[in-house]
């Protein structure tokens, strides 16, 4: 099994690269919102003789034979899930986030069929209708905005509703930091008789500790990734909690054989290990701890008069609008990358700049928190992050807040044992 202290190949040129991914990931503080650190299990699990299996189908319904501890890993996958989120319906099967989107619009919808999605600069996601992803290119995707307050606007939402009559409005979002009142986006639904799908990839690590507005008992279909705040592998997941029994058969069918091949048996496994890791008081403390980290960095930001989109957060992220300091959102993510501080350029509402220039930079909290990292740490990190955004390309502010950053993460290793 994998173990970050092996060396896994006698592959040296391949190694090499592992181990400076290592020293990488050790060394610099992640602040990308979508990132995590898994567990040592969750690690090994994905190394795991899993990897061998093909198990196209559904559990004791195989296309290939040999898997009988198959299907009793993905049947605890599921159960954990479904208590974890207390659901009627789990399918573990999807690789990515992106598969369980491609995979639950298809279950209900037909191409060119319209949908209701969030707008990418207002907070949605690539897999929401952009017209460079397959949801765009497949969907007929209108898209609602966030007000001037940077929040969910519902009147919106319901004017458009009423207007282009989609098949489906899907909530959830990558980007976006304020508060979301699921049961107002089911009533807009329901008035025009289309599915709601909430895809909770970025929050669902919050949503099981309680600590945000949980839409699962008002969608249809729910879609999430494992490995943002829910911290557990590289993966997708859907759920639903519907009465609809029809329903759960007609995603089962198309994720597989409408969507995949063989499920990454090694990765339901390590979805399996992940749930469990989220069930006690322990994965509560870390999620609060990530609000509290958001809490803390904010409150630096606002003293020193940075534009925060939807003035605040609600969650584990929030977006820094870079316009009046007169700097892109590239510069910044290059220039704090220098100091070993990375985030990710993000376009802010009604963005002017393209994607690959963005006025503003999305700032998260999942991963610092998972290494240890309390308020005292988020606070410097905002004050860095300040200092390198005032203070232009000063090469030697950057060079000392690199040492800095440097001792911090050396107080905090990722991975304990060496
Ligand atoms: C990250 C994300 C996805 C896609 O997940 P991948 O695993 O990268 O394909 C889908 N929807 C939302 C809202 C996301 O934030």
């Amino acid at each position: 099994m994998f173990n970050i202290k092996n060396k896994i190949t006698k592959d040296k040129k391949i190694s090499k690269i592992l181990k400076k991914e290592k020293i990488r990931q050790e060394n610099q503080v992640t602040l990308i919102a979508s990132e995590n650190y898994v567990s040592n299990a969750v690690l090994s699990a994905q190394g795991s003789i899993f990897t061998n299996k093909y198990a196209e189908g559904k559990i004791k319904n195989r296309y290939y034979a040999g898997c009988k501890y198959v299907d009793k890993i993905e049947k605890i996958a599921i159960e954990r899930a479904k208590r974890l989120f207390c659901v009627k319906y789990v399918n573990v099967q999807p690789h990515s986030g992106t598969q369980a989107n491609f995979a639950a619009y298809s279950s209900v919808l037909k191409y060119g069929d319209t949908i209701l999605g969030m707008d990418l600069s207002h907070g949605g996601h690539l897999t929401h209708g952009s017209d460079v992803n397959f949801s765009g290119k497949l969907y007929n995707f209108i898209h609602y905005k966030t007000n001037k307050k940077g929040e969910i606007d519902y009147s919106n939402i319901r004017k458009l509703a009423k207007k282009h009559k989609p098949k489906m409005i899907v909530g959830g979002f990558s980007s976006y930091s304020g508060d979301c009142n699921w049961k107002k986006m089911r009533k807009i639904s329901n008035e025009i008789n289309a599915f709601l799908l909430v895809d909770i990839s970025h929050i669902a690590g919050l949503i099981i500790a309680g600590l945000y507005n949980n839409p699962i008992p008002y969608a249809h279909i729910i879609t999430s990734t494992t490995h943002k705040t829910l911290s557990g592998p590289r993966g997708g997941i859907i759920l639903s909690n519907h009465d609809d029994k029809n329903l759960f058969k007609k995603i089962d069918s198309s994720v597989f054989p409408g969507c995949q091949g063989g499920p990454l048996v090694h990765v339901m496994l390590a979805k399996a290990i992940a749930f469990k890791e989220a069930y006690g008081q322990k994965f509560k403390n870390y999620q609060i701890q990530v609000i509290k980290n958001v809490k803390a960095m904010i409150k630096i930001f606002k003293k020193e008069n940075f534009k925060i989109v939807s003035n605040g957060s609600k969650n584990h992220l929030f977006l820094l609008d870079l316009r009046k300091n007169n700097v892109t959102g590239k510069e910044i993510e290059e220039r704090l990358y220098r100091a070993n501080i990375v985030v990710n350029k993000n376009n802010i509402p009604d963005d002017d700049k393209k994607p690959s220039i963005t006025s503003g930079i999305r700032i998260g909290t999942p991963a610092i928190t998972r290494r240890g990292f309390l308020e005292r740490e988020s606070q410097k990190i905002a004050k860095w992050i300040i200092q390198i955004i005032k203070e232009k390309d000063n090469l030697n502010t950057i060079l000392n807040i690199k040492n800095k950053v440097y001792k911090m993460c050396k107080l905090f290793p990722i991975y304990k044992n060496k």
